[in-house]
């Protein structure tokens, strides 16, 4: 499990939809809002 770095919900890396590369890293998101909201927040806490 990896942490959706948006509302920091727990993403399953396996089945989750929504995902973004960003510096070579992998973020999971819970929703397509999260993912959008991600591109206005910093998501290298
Ligand atoms: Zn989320």
């Amino acid at each position: 499990m990896v942490k959706d770095p948006v509302c920091e919900m727990e993403v399953d890396e396996k089945t989750a939809k929504h995902k973004a590369e960003h510096m070579g890293k992998t973020y999971y998101f819970c929703e397509l809002g999260c993912k959008k909201n991600s591109k206005r927040t910093p998501t290298n806490k």
